[in-house]
C-alpha cells in the first residue's frame, strides 16, 4: 500500500511516499516558494533532484509533486493509481476532532470552522485538501489533526482560570500541539517496553518543543496551550509567561499586541535569552566557548523542562517512563542528561555512555533507575500514514 503524506504550509509543501506497513519511505520532497516562482526538491534514497516548476498555487506544488513521483526517470510509481489514500496533517482540529477521519465536505467546513483557532496553519492545510481533492478525487483523503491526541485531557487540564464564557462562547481552552508526535511515541514506548498500561511524560524537544503527560495511552495533560506557543521555552517562542509582559511591553514601546506576540513567537525562547542562536548545537558550542548568555538559555531551558516533568509525574501520581524525542530530545545528550540530573529526586538515573546515544531508540535509563529513561525518535509522517490507512480499511 502507498500513502502519500502531505504537510502543507502557506508557501511550501512536505510530502512523504510511504508504505505504512513496513514505514518504508520510496521518495519525499518539498516544494517551496509556492505563489511566488516555486522549487521542487524530491529525494528517493540517497539521490535529489531540483527543479525550479512555477506554482501559482498549491494546485500546481500538487501536481508537480505527482508528475515527478511518476517520472521515468526520478519517479518511483508508474501510475498515479497506485497512490491508494492521502494523508493530510492538520495543526488545528479545535474540540471537533478527538481523532483522524476521512475528508468530506462536512470535515472540510469543520476544518475551515477552525481556522480563527488555527489562524496561520488551518487555511495552508485547507489548501493542501482542496488541491489534492481535484487532482485525484477518488483518492481517498484522510485528515490527521495536531490536536487530536490531546483530547483525552479532563477539564481540569485544558480549561484556563478565566470567565466561563470564553470558553463556552469562543472555545478558549488549551488544546495542545505536536499530537500525532506525542501519539507515535507513545505507542512506540508501550511496544518497546512491552505494556499496555504504564504512566509516562514524552519531552518533545525541537525547534517547538512540547511536554505530554500520558497515562495507559490517553494524555493527562500538555504543555502547548490553545497556541503553540505556551508551554517550555522553544527555539524561538517564549514559553510560559506572565500575560503583564505582553500589557507591559505593548504599553512601553507603542506595539500592537499582534507585533509583541510576533517578539514572543519569532525571536524569543533560547534566540532571545541567548542572543546568538535558535539551534541548540550553536548553544553549546557557545557555552563552552564561555558566553554566559548561551549557558543561561541552555540553563533556562533545561530547567523549565524538567519542572514540567515534575509537575507532571505529580499530575500522574508518579511515572514509570520518561521519553525524550524531536531533533534536541534524540541528538542532544547534554540537554537530557542536565534535564535529568534535576529528577534525581524521583530515582531518575541515567547511564552517561548510553545517553551518548543520537536519533536512535535507546533504553538510556540505568539498571536501577526507577523510571525508566527512553529515546524514540518520532515520526509523524508514519502516524499519518498509519492513521490513513486504518480509516480506508475501516471504511472498505
Ligand atoms: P526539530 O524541530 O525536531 O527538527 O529539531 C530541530 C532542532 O534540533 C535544531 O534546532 C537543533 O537545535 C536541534 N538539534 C539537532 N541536532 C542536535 C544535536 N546533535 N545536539 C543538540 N541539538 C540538536
Amino acid at each position: 500500500m502507498n500513502v502519500l503524506v502531505i504537510n502543507a504550509g502557506s508557501s511550501s509543501l512536505k510530502y512523504q511516499l510511504m508504505n505504512p506497513e513496513t514505514g518504508d519511505v520510496s521518495a519525499k520532497g518539498l516544494c517551496e516558494r509556492i505563489g511566488i516562482d516555486g522549487r521542487l526538491t524530491h529525494k528517493v534514497g540517497g539521490n535529489k533532484v531540483v527543479k525550479d516548476i512555477p506554482m501559482p498555487s498549491h494546485s500546481e506544488a500538487i501536481q508537480a509533486v505527482l508528475s515527478i513521483l511518476v517520472d521515468p526517470v526520478d519517479g518511483v510509481i508508474k501510475s498515479t493509481d497506485e497512490i491508494d489514500a492521502v494523508g493530510h496533517r492538520v495543526v488545528h482540529g479545535g474540540e471537533k476532532f478527538a481523532d483522524s477521519c476521512l475528508i468530506d465536505d462536512s470535515v472540510i467546513k469543520a476544518i475551515e470552522d477552525c481556522i480563527p483557532l488555527g489562524p496561520l496553519h488551518n487555511p495552508a492545510n485547507l489548501l493542501g485538501i482542496r488541491a489534492c481533492q481535484s487532482i485525484m478525487p477518488n483518492t481517498p483523503q484522510v485528515a490527521v489533526f495536531d490536536t487530536a491526541f490531546h483530547m483525552t485531557m479532563p477539564a481540569k487540564a485544558y480549561r484556563y482560570a478565566i470567565p466561563t464564557e470564553y470558553y463556552k462562547n469562543d472555545s478558549i481552552r488549551r488544546y495542545g500541539f505536536h499530537g500525532t508526535s506525542h501519539k507515535y511515541v507513545a505507542l512506540r514506548t508501550a511496544e518497546l517496553i512491552g505494556k499496555k498500561e504504564f504512566k509516562m511524560v514524552n519531552c518533545h524537544l525541537g525547534n517547538g518543543s512540547s511536554m505530554a503527560a500520558i497515562k495507559n495511552g490517553k494524555v493527562q495533560d500538555t504543555s502547548m496551550g490553545l497556541s503553540p506557543l505556551a508551554g517550555v521555552p522553544m527555539g524561538t517562542r517564549s514559553g510560559d509567561i506572565d500575560a503583564c509582559v505582553v500589557q507591559f511591553i505593548c504599553n512601553k514601546y507603542n506595539m500592537s499586541v499582534d507585533e509583541c506576540l510576533t517578539m514572543l513567537n519569532k525571536k524569543s525562547g533560547v534566540l532571545g535569552l541567548s542572543g546568538v542562536s535558535s539551534d541548540f548545537r550553536d548553544l553549546e558550542d557557545g557555552a563552552q566557548k564561555g558566553n554566559a548568555d548561551c549557558q543561561l538559555a541552555l540553563d533556562k531551558f533545561c530547567y523549565e523542562t524538567a519542572k514540567y516533568v515534575g509537575a507532571y509525574a505529580a499530575a500522574l501520581n508518579g511515572i514509570d517512563v520518561l521519553t525524550f524525542t524531536a531533533g534536541v530530545g534524540e541528538n542532544g545528550s547534554y540537554v537530557r542528561q542536565e534535564v535529568c540530573n534535576y529528577l534525581g529526586f524521583m530515582g531518575v538515573k541515567i547511564d552517561a555512555e548510553k545517553n551518548k546515544v543520537r536519533g536512535e531508540e535507546m533504553k538510556i535509563s540505568t539498571d536501577d533507575s526507577k523510571v525508566e529513561v527512553w529515546v524514540v525518535p518520532t515520526n509523524e509522517e508514519l502516524m499519518i500514514a498509519k492513521d490513513t490507512v486504518a480509516l480506508v480499511n475501516a471504511a472498505k
